[in-house]
Formats: C-alpha cells, sequence, structure tokens
C-alpha cells in the first residue's frame, strides 16, 4: 500500500502495534536496486510488518548536489516493494514531511546534528551539514514509523556508525540492523548513482572495489603498516579518477588507525565521470 501522508500511516501502525506486531522500517530515497531489495528481505525475515520511505531528502543535499536530478522512479518503486512483500510503501512531501511553507534551514528548523568527531571526516568532510540532514530525517521516520528494527546498508558505513550513535545517545528504542554490501558481478558496488555513469564509466568504476581487496589482501599478507596499505592503491588510479579519500578507521569509532587490525574498516570516495561513487571493506573479511 503506497501512503504519502503521515496521518495514515500513523493509524495503520498504531493498529499493528494494538496487536503486538513487530514493524521493521527500511529508510531509502528511491530508486531501488537489489542493494535495496536486500535490505527488504532482512526486514521481511526479522519482522512482522515492513515499511520502506521512499523520500529524496532535500535537507541532506548541499547546494551543489544532485538533488534536483536525483533519479526518482516512485512507480518502479512501488512495484518491487509489492514484490518483495512490504506493507507500506511510505513517500511523503517534503512539504508532507517538513510542514508546508517551512524554510528548510537550521534558523527555522529543528535539526539533529551528530558530533563534530564524528562528521568531521570521510563524507561529512566534503558534504558539510549532509549528516545533520540525514539524522534529522532519519529520527523523524522513526518517530512517525516507530518500528522496532530499523535496516541500513554497509554501503554506507559512515551514516550506520552516526544513526547508531544518534539512537544510543537519546535512547531512541529501537534496534538497528546493518546489511551487507550487494555488488555486481564485477566487484562495483550497486547504488542509485551508477544510474549517470556510461558503460566505460562503469569499468573505470571498479577500481573502488579493486583498491579495497587489494588492500585487504595486502592485510591478511601481514601489512600493517596504514601508510603502506594506503600507498598500494596509487598503481589503480589514472586520470579519469578523482579520489576524494581512502582512509582506515575504526569500524565502530571511526577513529583513525596507524596499524590496521581486525576492527578496521577501510573507505573510499572517488569521483568517476563526475559522479561521487563510496565503498568499503572490513579488513579480514
Ligand atoms: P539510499 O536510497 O541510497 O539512501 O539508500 C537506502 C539504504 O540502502 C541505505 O541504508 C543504504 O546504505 C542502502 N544501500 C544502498 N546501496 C546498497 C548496496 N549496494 N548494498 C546494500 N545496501 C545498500
Amino acid at each position: 500500500m503506497l501512503l504519502n501522508n503521515i496521518k495514515e500511516v500513523r493509524e495503520q501502525i498504531k493498529e499493528w502495534k494494538s496487536s503486538g506486531l513487530k514493524i521493521g522500517l527500511v529508510p531509502t530515497m528511491g530508486a531501488l536496486h537489489a542493494g535495496h531489495l536486500s535490505l527488504m528481505k532482512k526486514a521481511r525475515e526479522t519482522c512482522d510488518r515492513v515499511v520502506v520511505s521512499v523520500f529524496v531528502n532535500p535537507i541532506q543535499f548541499g547546494p551543489s548536489e544532485d538533488f534536483d536530478k536525483y533519479p526518482r522512479t516512485l512507480e518502479a518503486d512501488t512495484k518491487l516493494c509489492e514484490r518483495e512483500g512490504v506493507d507500506i510503501v511510505f513517500a511523503p512531501s517534503a512539504d508532507e514531511m517538513y510542514g508546508k511553507g517551512q524554510r528548510l534551514s537550521n534558523d527555522t528548523l529543528t535539526y539533529v546534528c551528530p558530533p563534530f568527531f564524528y562528521v568531521n571526516k570521510l563524507c561529512g568532510k566534503t558534504r558539510t551539514g549532509h549528516f545533520d540532514g540525514v539524522c534529522t530525517v532519519v529520527l523523524k521516520l522513526f518517530n512517525i514509523i516507530q518500528p522496532d528494527f530499523a535496516f541500513f546498508g554497509q554501503k554506507d558505513a559512515q551514516q550506520v556508525v552516526i544513526v547508531r550513535k544518534m539512537v544510543n545517545d537519546l535512547n531512541v528504542p529501537l534496534q538497528i540492523v546493518q546489511c551487507p554490501i550487494v555488488r555486481e558481478e564485477s566487484g562495483l558496488a550497486l547504488s542509485s548513482r551508477n544510474k549517470y555513469l556510461s558503460e566505460e564509466g562503469k569499468k573505470e568504476a571498479l577500481v573502488l572495489s579493486r583498491i579495497l581487496n587489494n588492500i585487504n589482501l595486502c592485510f591478511k599478507k601481514g601489512i600493517t603498516d596504514v601508510s603502506a596499505l594506503k600507498e598500494t592503491a596509487y598503481s589503480f588510479l589514472t586520470e579519469k579518477h578523482d579520489m576524494e579519500y581512502l582512509e582506515l578507521v575504526d569500524k565502530n569509532t571511526l577513529e583513525e588507525k596507524q596499524q590496521a587490525d581486525a576492527d578496521t574498516i577501510v573507505l573510499i570516495a572517488c569521483r568517476v565521470e563526475g559522479v561521487r561513487l563510496i565503498d568499503n571493506i572490513y579488513l579480514g573479511e
């Protein structure tokens, strides 16, 4: 069932809750692919009822980012959700989420701002305010749906750490479930933004997973010095790749590592054909 309106969603949720049903939420921005579907499958296995939100959240995009051209495919998304046995697709407008006429700025709207230590690095370094926008909309969705479980992809690893931190710090009564990255056979991590790439660009984009796999291989061979591990990336890069970051951090706290260990996650962001792509891997996997 496709719902656009908060009141209707709340009514349905209230009914389910009164019957003691466990509710799972999968927050998305739509343009659904097999990565999103894996979250829905996990939600289906874990919960009695599944809600998928489809909302391209304006406040998590910077002024020079792709909010206007972000792919919007609600009809196809709704069909995919139905096929996965999703009970509600919640696709509100920005007016429904933030209030009609509401100026979307932290001068006039309450934002949830995750701690500086978690946002002044990796994607947060160049995407100023991004995680404020994410946490704000995610907490709103948690308050509207009141799920018992919420499902997020490891693909956005910094996001999951930050959302977990918010849930913990603000005592939000639900459990976060992280699901593994779904990849094309080639190794390319699925992303709604892959739609922007040409065939040639998709091949060039394989550099992200190749760099990560190679670092993991070197780690498994016994190299733990982070500078040495990072240096292995250079041989993969050409002028087609505009690397934004390659970092090795603690998988739970995002603290930078000097020596890699089994708690290390390697994260990469790189532009190919102007498209910003991200990927990551847990060392030792
Ligand atoms: P998005 O629509 O890009 O905001 O993503 C919605 C959710 O799907 C997030 O929790 C993402 O981490 C997750 N997701 C996106 N791509 C993948 C993927 N390739 N594998 C697993 N989860 C993913």
